[in-house]
């Protein structure tokens, strides 16, 4: 898929958010890392990089690399309309241990998923997908640290810059709005 978002920037929204922390703790410590370690032995479960983001990751393939790779075909799935061609999908060898640096974007900005109203207003909520797992931070909604929560939103004002990651952001945001 043809992203606009050079590998450059994606490096500089990750030297971003490895500045801010969603808490000021290792809230690893309060579930045992359940984002990180539920996947390790479902197939099924991993992480999707955005479009343009395996750039950042070529040199992390292989055998030796710490992650295990996958490429589905964005038509099988439940991805916009304008995306065609492969998505890729990673997994971790040995969560919760990664090179913190090397994160993909979604475990960075996790718990928070942007939504985009239907006036085109952009904003930060918590994530809402169903998950495999009961994330602390959200369901004792602890207070998130004001330097993530701003981070976290200009990173996503760079990256819905992009048509396709547009409109990803828009078509979750839709199906939310219809089911409230
Ligand atoms: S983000 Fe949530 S699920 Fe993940 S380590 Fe922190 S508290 Fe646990
Ligand atoms: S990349 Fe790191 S932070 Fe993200 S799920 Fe894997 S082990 Fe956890």
């Amino acid at each position: 898929m043809k992203c606009t978002i050079k590998r450059r920037t994606y490096l500089a929204i990750y030297r971003l958010l490895d500045k801010v922390s969603p808490v000021p703790f290792d809230c690893g410590q309060l579930c045992g890392a359940i984002c990180c370690t539920c996947g390790s032995d479902d197939e099924e479960l991993g992480i999707y990089l955005l479009p343009g983001e395996d750039k950042v990751h070529q040199d992390s393939k292989g055998d030796n690399s710490w992650l295990t790779w996958s490429a589905e075909n964005a038509e099988d799935f439940d991805f916009p309309d304008s995306w065609k061609g492969k998505v890729y999908f990673v997994r971790c060898k040995t969560p919760p241990v990664c090179p913190r640096e090397k994160r993909p974007l979604q475990c960075r900005t996790f718990p928070l998923t942007p939504h985009i109203d239907a006036a085109g207003n952009l904003s930060l909520i918590l994530n809402d997908v169903e998950l495999p797992y009961l994330c602390p931070l959200i369901e004792d909604e602890l207070p998130l640290s004001p330097a993530f929560v701003k981070a976290t939103l200009t990173c996503w004002k760079h990256l819905i810059r992009d048509p396709l990651i547009y409109d990803l952001v828009r078509q979750d945001s839709k199906e939310r709005d219809l089911v409230k």
